[in-house]
């Protein structure tokens, strides 16, 4: 069976906040459908001073989330196939 993607990613990241308060907790616009232009500046200076980017960064690399607001960006952007460099 195929691990979930991004796994031990949350897995860390799920850990954090036990000692570590997040500037997104109890923030609704992080798990809004869409945010205007306004809305994702204030996410993404918000994101910008966590402690927990690096962490949050690497799952939503890892799981490419579809939905949400994830280290600075709203999935709409992290699962986006990455570029491939032409040979
Ligand atoms: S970097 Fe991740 S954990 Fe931190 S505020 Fe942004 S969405 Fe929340």
């Amino acid at each position: 069976m195929k691990p979930m993607a991004g796994r031990d990613e949350y897995k860390r990241l799920m850990k954090a906040p036990r000692r570590t308060t997040t500037p997104c907790r109890d923030v609704a616009d992080f798990t809004a459908d869409r945010l205007d232009a306004d809305q994702q500046r204030t996410l993404e200076a918000m994101c910008a001073s966590c402690p927990l980017w690096a962490l949050c960064n690497a799952y939503a690399a890892a799981a490419r989330p579809t939905v949400g607001f994830w280290a600075g960006r709203p999935a709409s952007e992290i699962s986006k196939p990455l570029a491939v460099a032409a040979v």
